[in-house]
């Protein structure tokens, strides 16, 4: 059986992923395995470049990817019999049709996490077929923690076993970032697409500049997507307030959302 890690490459997957290094939980996973959106902030990809970096972890990270996300959450594509139109990829956008609040259908993290870490481990396996009957053939290890045990779902292939290291353990998000402060590591950002309608205003401020101002322009590409897609009635907003992205005072503290990406399947995003 193959001991494979999900990379988020942010604070509870990184935590996990020194803490099996140091022996902390076993037994040593054979590899990590990091799905790339190719919409995550620079923050996380310079931080899982210091993971994958030579003497930080003793087993090999793969770095997987579908493609660009946001290309694919944007593309408007036709129907075979050419009658409608639709987009590729939803994301969680929240929506307004008139009077009428709405989420839009994820099918992101699905499309571009869970199914290109699943091709990876059977490519690791060696074995184009697998049937129920071989039974376990990986046991897939998630950065959860306590705080976040909500988020916890077992895998939808009968040869995957999911196993929450930090759950058994007891440790909370904040105990991740303690471990990784008194062992001298820095403190890993939240992962999750920079344009993710998921985040919280915290979130939303921590964005370089740069990604934020990126955001803006994307949520209106969105709306012009949805426009053009026949079978989107809606206009799409990135923040929970409906309000365009650049319009919102983030100064403001109060209101926080809670953290919305306890929605999140399978606990793939955000970790
Ligand atoms: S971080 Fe958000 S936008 Fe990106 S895959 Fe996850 S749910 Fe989708």
């Amino acid at each position: 059986m193959l001991n494979i890690l999900s990379l988020g490459a942010g604070v509870q997957s990184t935590t996990l992923a020194l803490m099996a290094a140091r022996g902390e939980v076993t037994p040593m996973p054979d590899c990590a395995i990091f799905a790339d959106t190719q919409g995550e902030p620079m923050a996380v990809y310079k931080h899982l470049e210091w993971l994958c970096s030579p003497g930080v972890l003793p087993y090999p990270v793969h770095v997987v990817s579908r493609g660009n996300l946001w290309e694919s959450a944007t593309r408007v594509r036709r129907t075979r019999d050419g009658l409608r139109t639709y987009i590729s990829t939803g994301i969680p956008a929240y929506t307004m049709d008139g009077e009428t609040r709405g989420i839009g259908r994820r099918q992101c993290t699905r499309t571009f996490k869970i199914e290109p870490i699943v091709t990876e481990a059977r490519r690791l396996l060696g074995r184009k077929q697998i049937r129920q009957t071989d039974g376990t053939l990986v046991s897939m290890w998630m950065g959860i923690s306590l705080d976040e045990a909500i988020r916890r779902k077992p895998a939808r292939q009968s040869w995957i076993e999911g196993r929450w290291p930090l759950l058994e353990l007891g440790v909370t998000r904040q105990d991740c970032l303690d471990w990784m402060k008194r062992n001298g590591y820095p403190t890993p950002p939240k992962s999750s697409c920079t344009f993710c309608p998921y985040h919280d205003n915290e979130q939303w401020r921590a964005l370089a500049a740069d990604e934020f101002s990126d955001a803006v322009v994307k949520e209106k590409e969105l709306q012009r997507a949805y426009a053009a897609a026949s079978a989107l009635r809606s206009t799409p907003y990135l923040h929970a307030s409906r309000k365009p992205l650049g319009e919102i005072d983030f100064t403001s503290r109060s209101g926080q959302e809670p953290d919305l990406f306890n929605n999140e399947c399978e606990g793939m995003c955000g970790v």
